[in-house]
């Protein structure tokens, strides 16, 4: 049977690092993947500067992502990107309209209106601390919970990163990249123990980094030591290995509860 999944993400790229092999999965199992970013991005980190232009780049490298991985429909909200200050807090010269600033209650109706329109099965988030902090990943949490609350959405996963092995990984590469702040992940993502949902998605590699590639403006910009950048330099055996599981947190399932497919 066919079913539906909305991805719910904050910026252009971020379904490209949490859900894209899930997403892949999905449609290539027949089902319907809808993708809704609430802001297109234009306060990220870029040779272009921030506004509409990058913006506007930054939407067409979406849907580039999206139709890589066969998502059906690519919804914009069309909040202002909050940005992220040096400290890693809200930007203060952020724009009138900035996600972190909209309305909760406001902002959930309209992707509640989203989720009815498709009878959406499934609804993807973020976790509670927004996984690296970003406001506008808060945000998500708050506005995806409370819309699927609304629109009765029966499945609400959280996309996360499994903390453990990633400070496990951190650590090694702080070695070689004293420059990486090894505390920050500390409290990042979710701890291996609440995790529910293991999904490999080693199968659809090439189509998530695909999704990577796609984002053209966030791999090679700003101070050229860009994450995304650094992640497709990867050898695709490595690559595959690496980025081959994406993390959920159910919240209604007792924990220690281990699911291997978004829809059990
Ligand atoms: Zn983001």
């Amino acid at each position: 049977m066919s079913r539906t999944a909305v991805f719910f993400h904050a910026h252009p790229d971020d379904e490209a690092l949490l859900t894209a092999g899930t997403m892949a999965m999905l449609a290539a199992e027949g089902h319907r993947v809808v993708l809704v970013v609430a802001t297109a991005g234009e306060r990220g980190l870029a040779d272009l500067p921030h506004g509409d232009e990058l913006g506007q780049a930054r939407m067409k490298e979406l849907h580039r992502s999206a139709e890589t991985l066969g998502c059906a429909r690519v919804v914009l909200l069309g909040y202002g990107d909050s940005g992220l200050a040096i400290d890693g807090g809200v930007a203060e010269d952020r724009p009138d309209n900035a996600f972190i600033d909209a309305d909760t209650e406001e902002a959930a109706q309209r992707l509640a209106a989203i989720l009815k329109e498709e009878t959406a099965d499934l609804l993807t988030i973020y976790d509670p601390a927004g996984g690296y902090g970003h406001p506008d990943h808060v945000q998500v949490y708050r506005v995806g919970s409370r819309a699927a609350e609304i629109a009765g959405t029966p499945i609400v996963l959280e996309a996360t990163v499994n903390r453990d092995p990633l400070l496990k990984g951190v650590r090694l590469a702080a070695r070689f990249y004293p420059k990486i702040d090894v505390r920050s992940f500390e409290s990042a993502y979710s701890p291996n123990h609440v995790i529910t949902h293991r999904v490999n998605v080693r199968k659809y590699a090439r189509a998530k980094r695909a999704s990577m590639a796609a984002h053209a403006s966030q791999t090679t910009g700003g101070d050229g030591d860009r994450t995304l950048g650094a992640m497709l330099k990867i050898p695709f055996w490595a690559y595959r290995l690496i980025f081959g599981t994406e993390w959920y947190v159910r919240r209604d399932l007792p924990p220690g509860t281990r699911v291997r497919h978004p829809f059990h």
